[in-house]
């Protein structure tokens, strides 16, 4: 089974900045990493799994399950 470098979301759902597993962070403007067609941490090079935020129903802010790209989740 592949490393990956885990990319958490930082603050709430609405936030671009990701810190990584690797111990940098990167900021999107626009969408989660995926969305954005990064594959892998430009940091370490690893493939990239990533853990948005989500609300649940109460407003409560939870983390998701990490998420790998959909290529290598099949
Ligand atoms: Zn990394």
């Amino acid at each position: 089974m592949a490393e990956h470098c885990n990319w958490n979301q930082d603050g709430d759902e609405t936030s671009g900045a990701w810190e990584t597993a690797c111990g940098s962070m990167f900021r999107l403007d626009d969408g989660d990493p995926f969305e954005n067609q990064m594959h892998f941490c430009c940091y370490c090079g690893k493939p990239l799994s990533i853990q948005r935020f989500e609300r649940d129903e109460t407003g409560e802010l939870d983390r998701e399950e990490p998420r790998f790209f959909p290529a290598s989740a099949a």
